[in-house]
């Protein structure tokens, strides 16, 4: 155990964590050059494409220190705060983390949010001053952010560049030296920590873990202790770049687990595996169940692939156990679901694999968070509203609570004005300003996570020139004063449409989402009303004017072929339109209410 280092990397999205972990497979020998491709450890295509890690990974190292072979366990982490559980499950699997900051950037918002995760788990902080490289880097600047921020010395900074390689020796002796060994028994019962689990259309789930205390052997009976299942522990190893099957894992060291779970759901983060018959005492502390932030509609475009759509999401939620679902049905879409994300990037590439991996062309509602509602009748039973037609009627709600965030926000202090102000728009209230050096400027506000979920970041990238980052975390539920704000096309109202709104903002919003209709809606035979209203208030009225007949004529007569090859093009470019009565409604219409402005 002596010579194990269990460690993560945190970061700031784009501050080279990815690019990092790389040049220390590079560096410890442990991608051959074959198999060596940018950013090794975003497995999936989706993640390499966008940049982003959204699972974490586990990789095992082995180094040559001083005369001495040391085993080093690199866990990487999700840099957006979707993801924001599973960092933290996977930070409190390792006893040190290397903090990366870009050195042309320095200190951002998911600094700051890692650190304090890495902070409260104990963790060894190593500074990495990276991309010193780059023309734009200002190292001695940085380095004194850094030094404020975490109280160390400024020789505890490792100036380094992952693309270069600067300093990747010295980081590799830093995690060396100064983060401590693990601790645990291993004659104690198993304790292991589940960290992440990835999908394996062949072999099931695999289960990455932790071991505390005890150990692992294959074929051992096992337990989760959250979920109260029992496995054969089919297969355990460690996590080199391919798996390496080994009897038995012990105490300190991270591993992984093949039990033929063919469902991600039965696989929690965070939970406790013991032995089935010599059970630990304790759980490791610490479990949630990840909860949904953010809900919306799925819809296929034909209404006849309605049961394809159902197997498809089954399958996506075997691998992606934070994805929730249930049938729901809307007046306008026909037959879909109800969906619940951890955010709106986890919506965005849920979308997106719905298309690529399983071809399937869906239309997505208006988004909300999860409000509590409770009625006059029984003031203390919680109504679970995911859904604007779950919203009581007005006259018997007694009232309505909604979810509430911590926000961090890092910026320039020329721009404290602008995104104070929109942080107060956004029904914000600032709870701290900290001047982290004289130009940037940390402000902390508890926000409403709907209005995050509503052009907040545009908005923040806007006011701020680019020049913020944000993090947040939830902090529980308050009180709101929430109004459904329904839409009419043609006088019908159309459910699909419909959004659940603040009071304070239904008059404007439900005045600009008709003016964006109106801009979306393709124009028709006839005039198109457009009205928003709250309950049988009309809140906001506009039209799309009918076509001038000219405009078809063009269409009559000239070649057959031409004409249906035009037809065609016309289908496929009608895609993702729904017919709605007899209005012709395109997908942007309904995301419609996000982008205002
Ligand atoms: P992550 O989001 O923290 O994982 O960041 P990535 O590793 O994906 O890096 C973000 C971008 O910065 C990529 O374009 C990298 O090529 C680049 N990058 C990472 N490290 C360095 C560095 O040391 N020097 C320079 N010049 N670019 C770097
Ligand atoms: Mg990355």
């Amino acid at each position: 155990m002596k010579n194990i280092r269990n460690f993560c990397i945190i970061a700031h999205i784009d501050h080279g964590k990815s690019t990092l972990a790389d040049r220390l497979l590079d560096e410890t020998a442990t991608v051959t050059k074959r198999e060596a491709q940018a950013q090794l450890l975003d497995s999936m295509d989706l993640e390499r494409e966008r940049g982003i890690t959204i699972k974490s990974h586990a990789i095992q190292m082995e180094y040559m220190y001083k005369g001495e072979l040391y085993i080093l366990n690199l866990i990487d982490t999700p840099g957006h705060v979707d993801f924001s559980y599973e960092v933290s499950r996977s930070i409190a699997a390792c006893e040190g983390a290397l903090l990366v900051v870009d050195a042309a950037q320095s200190i951002q918002a998911q600094t700051i949010s890692n650190l304090y995760l890495a902070l409260e788990n104990d963790l060894e902080i190593i500074p990495v001053l990276n991309k010193v490289d780059l023309p734009s880097a200002n190292p001695e600047e940085v380095t004194d952010d850094i030094v404020d921020l975490l109280g160390c010395k400024a020789e505890d900074v490792i100036p380094a560049s992952a693309k270069t390689g600067i300093g990747i020796q010295e980081i590799l002796a830093a995690v060396i030296e100064r983060i401590p060994a693990p601790k645990g028994n291993v004659d104690e019962p198993l304790q292991a920590l589940i960290f992440d689990s990835v999908y394996n259309p062949f072999r099931g789930v695999e289960t990455y873990f932790r071991v505390l205390n005890g150990s692992i052997k294959k074929n051992q009976q096992i337990k989760f202790v959250a979920t109260g299942n029992t496995y054969g522990a089919d297969e355990v190893g460690t996590l080199k770049l391919t798996q390496a099957p080994k009897q038995e894992i012990k105490a300190g060291d991270v591993g992984y687990l093949i039990t033929g779970i063919k469902d991600a759901r039965e696989v929690k983060v965070g939970d406790t595996i013991t032995d089935a018959k010599n059970p630990t005492k304790n759980a490791i502390a610490g479990f949630e169940d990840v909860k949904p932030m953010v809900f919306a509609g799925i819809y296929p475009v034909d209404t006849e692939d309605y049961e394809e759509l159902r197997n498809s999401m089954e399958k996506l939620q075997l691998n992606d156990a934070s994805l929730v679902f249930e049938p729901e049905s809307s007046a306008a879409l026909g037959f879909g679901f109800r969906c619940g994300f951890l955010g709106m990037l986890h919506l965005e590439i849920i979308q997106e694999r719905l298309e690529r991996e399983f071809d399937m062309t869906v239309i997505t509602t208006v988004p909300n968070v999860s409000y509590h509602a409770f009625t006059h009748k029984n003031p203390d039973e919680i109504i679970l509203v995911n859904n604007p037609s779950d919203l009581p009627e007005p006259s018997s709600l007694n009232r309505v609570e909604e979810p509430f965030i911590k926000a961090t926000i890092i910026t320039k202090s020329d721009f404290v004005g602008p995104v104070m102000s929109l942080c107060i728009e956004k029904r914000g209230q600032i709870v701290a300003q900290t001047y982290l050096t004289t130009e940037r400027v940390e402000l902390n506000f508890d926000m409403p996570l709907a209005e995050i979920v509503f052009d907040f970041y545009d908005r923040l990238k806007t006011v701020s020139k680019g020049y913020a980052s944000f993090d947040y975390s939830p902090i529980g539920m308050r009180a709101s004063k929430l109004v459904k704000v329904d839409v009419l096309l043609n006088a019908q109202p159309v459910d699909a449409l419909s959004a659940l709104l603040h009071q304070d903002n239904a008059y404007d919003i439900g005045k600009r989402m008709c003016e964006k209709l109106r801009e979306l809606i393709p124009r028709q035979q006839f005039d198109i009303p457009i009205q928003a209203a709250i309950g049988a208030k009309i809140i906001s009225r506009e039209t799309v004017k009918a076509l001038r007949k000219d405009v078809t004529a063009k269409c009559y007569g000239g070649d057959i072929s031409r004409k249906r090859k035009l037809l065609e093009k016309q289908k496929k470019g009608k895609k993702r339109m729904r017919a709605v009565g007899n209005v012709e409604i395109p997908q942007e219409a309904f995301m419609a209410v996000l982008k205002l402005n």
